[in-house]
């Protein structure tokens, strides 16, 4: 016959057992409350590397005698160096201004096509 109830050490071994759980269930719940991460300032168009690429926050305001290059519809969301996943998003890093975030209308002088846009 079984015995429905337990006995001292069996209850001692379940609750030895279950005492590695403890802290991982309060490190979840701390981990979901830290805030996110602290963004990256965003690039000023008077900042020397700013200026020596010729960097602009609007795309639509690039003076087409100095840089010839430039086609409509070249911004910094459809660019190789736009270092996000996700063109829409209207700030992210560039790979060549690190430490600074770059606005997705914007655009330098080293634009190049990003395969798939
Ligand atoms: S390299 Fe590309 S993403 Fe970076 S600032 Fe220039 S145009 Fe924008």
């Amino acid at each position: 016959m079984n015995n429905p109830k337990l006995t001292r050490r069996q209850i001692l071994g379940a609750a030895v057992l279950g005492l590695p759980a403890i802290p991982v269930v309060v490190e979840t719940a701390f981990a979901q409350a830290k805030p996110a991460a602290a963004a990256l300032p965003v690039l000023s168009p008077t900042e020397p590397a700013a200026k020596a690429l010729g960097y602009v926050e609007d795309a639509k305001k690039v003076d087409a005698k100095t840089n010839p290059n430039f086609k409509a519809g070249q911004h910094c969301g459809n660019c190789l160096q736009w270092a996000d996943k996700n063109r829409q998003a209207p700030l992210a890093k560039c790979n060549l201004f690190p430490g600074k975030q770059v606005k997705n209308p914007g655009w330098c002088k080293v634009w190049v096509k990003a395969p798939g846009t």
